[in-house]
């Protein structure tokens, strides 16, 4: 579907019309087809757009410009911790000593580079009270797997083999039991009752010789804090299992509970997530695993060591379950991590949770004059509402999620956690202004009278978008139309 007012860089094609000039040859132009065998030759040239530079900058401008992200407007994506990244962070990732540097450069030739990484190492250490942790892992996914695969690893050097099962709360986010099958295990489920929490009956049940570890959120994903934590790391450790903690949104508890102290044998971070790197669009992330003295032998190698005043990286560890990413992590998006981490100061995280709850609270308590809250207690970073007395009136939740791009709001998760329903995720995060909280609560306030008397406004929302509603599953299947369907 082509928008007429804004043509795909195929439709600005003109033949021969060129974004480059070259300098004129100054040696023999040499025939690439005489040398390289048939195999290697296009038949054809590739179907590229011809544009001129001026056409390509006012593409990628217009797409820009079109774009939403936090820098554009309030985001209160649940489970996302979609918080301002400070632009400080940028200036730093730039510095050339950083971003001229190589890989595969001497590592006495980057001392400075593997310093700040050793740095944040024991920042995280220090903040999830783990005893070590690698900065290789670049997504929370990948930092859930990895750390599977250290306690598989712990449970086989024990002899150990019939650790076949992974409990997962049903309100885990979805790729815990994704990284517990990819892993090799079992995910099996156990049930939340009905304040939210993790059912300890249940627990008891599903608990067994089989048990390989716990995967758990806390505050979990309705952003309820499990108050029996240390109860549930009894259960799962009288067993012979191991606990892991779900870090992805640390949001809450900065300054306040570390995963260490909850009784955790092992975490993953977000740092796109909390610590402020850049995220969304399938862009580089950093997942950091934790560790219990424990398993701190599997972890991946190599790990970055200090050794009197230098900084090397250390291959020797021959029970770790090996390298899991090309060189050392996402080298940007934890030097963005370090410089938040710097800027913020042990203090300054401490009041980001403050104010991320705070923020949360307030605006729950709020909503729930207009929407019904499934779950009265007191929230951590976010809350859940549910769309129930909406949907009675013929607006569902979809229908409101789409209103609000009308008022320039990018939508709240929905439909998750599952046990919650035509649920609404709602994070708003501590970089938001009272401001623009309140000006969310009136908007949400006011679609929520629209539909008791104007369904229809918010059943054909949205109406001031570029693009009109769509179809939600050819839209996530089929993200691209190909310029020939067009
Ligand atoms: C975002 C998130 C994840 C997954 O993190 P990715 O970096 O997207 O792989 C896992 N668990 C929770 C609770 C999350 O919010």
């Amino acid at each position: 579907m082509a928008d007429k007012n804004f043509p795909l860089l195929f439709e600005r094609s003109k033949e021969g019309r060129t974004s480059y000039s070259l300098p004129e040859l100054e040696i023999d132009a040499f025939d690439l087809e005489e040398e390289l065998e048939d195999v290697y030759i296009r038949k054809e040239p590739p179907k590229l757009p011809e544009v001129s530079e001026l056409d390509i900058i006012r593409h990628y401008t217009g797409l820009a410009s079109r774009n939403y992200g936090v820098d554009s407007g309030f985001y209160p994506l649940g489970s996302c911790t979609m918080k301002y990244n400070p632009k400080i962070n940028e200036d730093i990732a730039r510095l050339e000593g950083f971003s001229h540097i190589h890989p595969y450069q001497d590592p006495n030739t980057v001392q400075g580079a593997l310093e700040m990484l050793y740095d944040l190492q024991e920042s995280l250490k220090e903040i999830t009270g783990m005893h070590e942790v690698s900065l290789q892992s670049a997504a929370g996914a990948q930092g859930e797997w990895t750390a599977l695969m250290m306690i598989r690893a712990f449970h086989e050097a024990n002899g150990d083999y019939n650790r076949t099962k992974v409990i997962v709360p049903d309100s885990a986010h979805g790729t815990n039991p994704a990284s517990a099958a990819v892993a090799g295990f079992e995910a099996v489920t156990v049930k939340s009752n009905e304040e939210g929490l993790v059912d300890l009956d249940d627990l008891r049940r599903v608990v067994g010789v089989d048990t390989a570890a716990l995967m758990l959120t806390n505050p979990n994903t309705l952003g309820l804090f499990e108050k029996d934590i240390l109860e549930m790391a009894e259960i799962i450790h009288d067993a012979g299992g191991k606990l892991y903690y779900d870090g992805a949104n640390l949001n809450a508890i900065m300054g306040y509970v570390r995963p260490g102290d909850m009784g955790f044998d092992a975490v993953h971070l977000n740092l796109h997530k909390t610590f402020t790197g850049p995220h969304g669009g399938g862009g580089p992330g950093s997942g950091p695993v934790g560790v219990s003295e424990e398993l701190a032998a599997y972890l991946p190698k190599p790990l970055i060591m200090k050794e009197k005043d230098s900084f090397r990286f250390d291959y020797d560890r021959p029970q770790s379950i090996g390298r899991i990413k090309p060189f050392y992590g996402n080298f940007g998006i934890n030097l963005r991590a370090y410089t938040y981490i710097r800027t913020m100061g042990a203090e300054g995280l401490k009041k980001v949770s403050e104010y991320a709850v705070l923020n949360a609270n307030y605006m729950m308590r709020q909503l729930e004059k207009v929407f019904q809250l499934p779950y009265p207690q007191h929230c951590k970073h976010e809350f859940v509402l549910s769309g129930s007395i909406q949907k009675k009136l013929g607006v569902r939740t979809l229908d409101m999620a789409k209103r609000l791009l009308d008022f320039d709001i990018h939508p709240p998760t929905i439909y998750f956690p599952l046990n919650v329903e035509e649920g609404m995720m709602i994070e708003p995060t501590e970089t938001e202004s009272k401001e623009t909280l309140d000006s969310f609560i009136d908007i949400m306030t006011r679609i929520a009278k629209e539909a008791e008397e104007d369904p229809e406004t918010v059943q054909e929302a949205p109406h001031h978008t570029i693009v009109k509603r769509m179809d939600e599953a050819t839209a996530a299947r089929k993200p691209i139309l190909r310029y020939e369907e067009s």
